[in-house]
């Protein structure tokens, strides 16, 4: 019998396995997009995924830590878990143009190879199905309830435009607040009683404009976006009631947090030249930022290499945001980029969301699940950084990862 404990043969077991499951993976993923489902509401795709991994002798439960479309599925009884995360939201209109097809299919994929050489490597492979990425945060509702709790590392890819595959370990990302502003006025008749009226869409204006003029001094980490929701209705009434969804991103929670203060002093500025009242609501929690472990992050680099990528420097981060930030604070992850090379679209395009079922976003889907099983097989077989790594899981307090970072 082979022996699986050395990295060699686990590497040929891994990869093997997923070439075994090649064709199947990637009809999955483009049932997935075929079939966009949005945050929250990704039923079919869920049960498409657990599916396949029930097949393969996992243990597997869909509706878990409080949301209906979150999968566990467990394989293997090693005390090193490997919590492979599989996101599987689209975006309203066009589709999966963030290409969570390939990140829900490189999970799969991953969580199979490591199957593969669970028992002999003393991992536990532990899928876990995140819904709502793009908005609701299903990560963090997930870590409350303990979803991460047995966790030794944590994995999971994202596909990107690109010639070759960032270096992961070079970028991060943005922590982001989102949240929901009310307006309220009075209504009136707009040609014979205006002077009646208190508009709550001049307070949305002054807001909105106020905001435009404030990113000249913002710090140049920071994002600021907002759309008007609820804007009134006919030309003929002074509108008494609109709503203005709005985020603010930034690398630093310092920097966030001191965008997000004189944003809201924007936002009091629309209700004091109007006249009318305003509140805010949080509309999902905060996404936290991302912090890539050096010893995943070197694995990751090292297997793609071996698997014949081109891993480049990119250290620019444009932006963007994603609530694998909030385990990542809490346990020690990965959440590299993977090309889908010779595409230029940027995500949450239509460019983009083509790409994604294109050959290239199929090389994307099954390299990575490749580099996330060999990056966790790596640092598993390896006795300095298990050893470091299940360390750093005995140090962490119960309930350490059920607590907002
Ligand atoms: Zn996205
Ligand atoms: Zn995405």
């Amino acid at each position: 019998m082979t022996d699986l404990t050395t990295l060699t043969t686990a590497t040929d077991a891994v990869t093997g396995r997923i070439d075994h499951h090649r064709d199947r993976l990637l009809e999955i993923s483009h049932t997935l997009h075929a079939n966009p489902e949005l945050a929250f509401e990704e039923h079919d795709s869920a049960t498409l995924v657990a599916e396949e991994l029930r097949a393969a002798g996992f243990d597997v439960t869909v509706g878990v830590y409080g949301l209906d479309t979150a999968i566990e599925a467990t394989y293997g009884s090693g005390d090193f878990v490997v919590a492979v995360c599989a996101e599987y939201d689209a975006l309203p209109g066009i589709g999966h143009a963030c290409g969570h097809n390939i990140i829900a299919t490189a999970g799969l994929g991953a969580a199979l190879g490591l199957a593969e050489i669970a028992d002999a490597a003393g991992i536990r492979v532990k899928l876990l199905g995140t819904p709502a990425e793009e908005h609701g945060g299903g990560k963090v509702l997930m870590l409350r309830e303990g979803a991460w709790e047995d966790a030794t590392i944590s994995l999971m890819v994202h596909g990107g435009p690109g010639t070759t595959d960032a270096r992961c370990g070079d970028f991060t990302s943005q922590a982001v607040d989102r949240f929901k502003v009310t307006y309220t006025g009075v209504p009136a008749h707009a040609a014979a009683a205006p002077q009646n009226g208190v508009n709550a869409l001049d307070a949305a204006t002054v807001a909105l404009t106020s905001i435009g003029l404030l990113r000249q001094q913002l710090d140049k980490s920071v994002r600021v976006a907002g759309v008007v929701t609820e804007g009134g209705h006919v030309t003929n009434i002074i509108p008494d009631h609109t709503e203005i969804d709005a985020e603010v991103r930034a690398f630093d929670m310092d920097v966030l947090e001191d965008a997000k203060r004189r944003v809201m002093n924007c936002f009091e500025a629309g209700a004091l030249a109007s006249g009318c009242s305003w509140s805010v609501v949080d509309t999902e929690p905060r996404y936290a930022s991302l912090v890539q472990d050096p010893l995943l992050a070197d694995a990751w680099n090292t297997a793609l290499t071996d698997l014949g990528r081109e891993v480049t420097a990119q250290p620019d981060s444009a932006g963007g945001s994603t609530d694998m930030g909030n385990v990542s604070q809490v346990v020690p992850s990965i959440h590299p980029m993977i090309a889908l090379l010779g595409t230029d679209a940027p995500p949450h395009t239509t460019g983009f969301a083509a790409a994604a079922a294109t050959p290239a976003g199929d090389d994307a889907a099954i390299v990575s699940a490749k580099g996330l099983a060999l990056a966790a097989a790596t640092v598993a077989l390896t006795p300095e950084t298990r050893d470091e790594l299940l360390a750093r899981q005995a140090a962490r307090p119960a309930g350490a990862t059920t607590v907002e970072s």
